[in-house]
């Protein structure tokens, strides 16, 4: 799907491994992974499950001998699984150490980020350039607001403060704008130490989604370079998934980002791959990019009187996501923007599963006990039984949909598959 209504802000093109990032290529999801890189086992078995969760690049740390000696090996071990995910390197205070001392790892690297705050000095930043330079990698320059160069900021604050009383920024104020200028007065380093203007990305995150808006439009208005974006340290929870939605929704749908990260805690014991699904649908709830099939389900009220209908809507969610990589091997395309309706009685439910390419609604209280499915507008099932027994019944009917529309070959109508389940439910 296109997003006809934002018009992207015109970037260079930066080409990381296989992938192309800036205005004139997809938004690019991407994650980063929470195993010891070292860890070699572990750590491309982490990559693997963000990458098939949909994250199209993946970032490591990269911090001492270990885990720079370990990237080759992560390197190989994906090439051999037939995974050709581009790999970022985030490096911080040593990075030009473990560049120089590990030339392999600098090669099976397909960018590096660097943080102009802690590169150590200037000289040692632009051995990190250098590096990326002769191994024809992009750089990402990701200026932190937790590790901004304390040394810009401290000349930026005396200038400030030197002002007029009434021309003072103020601190936090010269704060964000120190950040700008560190990623700013950092990219024009790169391309002053030889690096093409396509091989350089910016960040400059920040953990509050109102400075979030200042940094990155002041960014956008300063430079032509791709934008990484994402709110950092977004926290957990409800809480984490909100203030990412809104950061990053409100840029993109200003036509700022190019990249994007969701960094949200996980829950104990929660998959890593949770980041990647929020990314996916702040895209695809603004219209920008389909990854699979999303839910349109009423939140319940007292016209529902059990949880059948919770339970399937949450069944219905996870089968769509579960189900996608499935269907795209089987060479299914189109599918991704098609919209499943799961809803509560007879008050919304038909209206809104018409609407929908297949939906059901349940029944409320004191209505008929059947469901009816409704496929392109025309009833086609009427389903019965608990909760799991209604969900795998409608799952059914959806793959037959998704076979029919958007498979390589014709599947079973609908409307027989429909029939024959009426045809169940009437000899129950
Ligand atoms: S569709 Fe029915 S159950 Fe759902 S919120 Fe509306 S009235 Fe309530």
């Amino acid at each position: 799907m296109s997003h006809a209504s934002v018009k992207r802000r015109k970037t260079f093109s930066v080409k990381i491994g296989s992938i192309s990032v800036g205005s004139e290529h997809p938004i690019v999801v991407q994650s980063m992974t929470n195993t010891n890189t070292a860890d070699v086992a572990a750590t491309v078995e982490q990559i693997l499950q963000l990458n098939r969760a949909g994250s199209e690049m993946v970032r490591f740390t990269v911090k001492d001998d270990a885990m720079a000696s370990a990237v080759p090996d992560i390197r190989r071990r994906l090439d051999d699984a037939g995974y050709d995910v581009p790999l970022i390197g985030d490096f911080h205070y040593n990075g030009d150490i473990l560049l120089s001392k590990y030339p392999k790892c600098a090669q099976a690297l397909d960018k590096y980020r660097i943080n102009p705050g802690n590169a150590g000095s200037d000289e040692r930043f632009r051995k990190m350039v250098d590096i990326a330079k002769d191994n024809g990698k992009p750089v990402r320059i990701g200026v932190n607001g937790g590790s901004l160069d304390q040394k810009l900021l401290a000349k930026m604050i005396d200038e400030d403060v030197k002002k007029p009383k009434k021309e003072q920024s103020g601190s936090h104020q010269v704060f964000l704008d120190a950040m700008i200028a560190s990623a700013v007065n950092s990219a024009q380093s790169v391309v002053d130490y030889g690096m093409g203007k396509d091989k350089v990305i910016l960040s400059a995150k920040v953990s509050n989604v109102p400075d979030l808006f200042y940094v990155y439009k002041s960014l956008a208005s300063k430079c032509e370079y791709p934008l990484h974006l994402g709110l950092t340290e977004a926290g957990g929870g409800t809480k984490g998934v909100v203030a990412s939605a809104q950061g990053i929704g409100v840029l993109l749908n200003q036509g700022i980002g190019d990249t994007i990260r969701v960094s949200i805690t996980p829950r104990p014991g929660e998959s890593r791959t949770q980041e990647v699904i929020v990314a996916q649908e702040i895209l695809q709830t603004l219209g920008i990019r389909n990854f699979f099939p999303m839910v349109t389900s009423c939140p319940g009220c007292g016209r529902t009187t059990s949880n059948i209908f919770q339970v399937i809507a949450e069944e219905t969610t996870k089968y769509l996501q579960h189900q996608t990589p499935t269907w795209k091997a089987l060479g299914y395309s189109g599918f991704e923007s098609m919209k499943v309706a799961v809803m509560g009685c007879i008050v919304n439910g038909p209206g809104e599963s018409r609407e929908a390419n297949i939906g059901v609604s349940l029944p409320g209280s004191g209505e008929n006990p059947t469901a009816p499915v409704f496929a392109d507008g025309k009833q086609v099932a009427a389903l019965t039984g608990d909760g799991k027994s209604i969900a795998k019944q409608f799952e059914a009917l959806i793959d037959d949909y998704v076979k029919a529309h958007y498979g390589k070959n014709t599947g079973p109508s609908l409307a027989a598959a429909g029939q024959k389940t009426e045809k169940k439910n009437k000899k129950k």
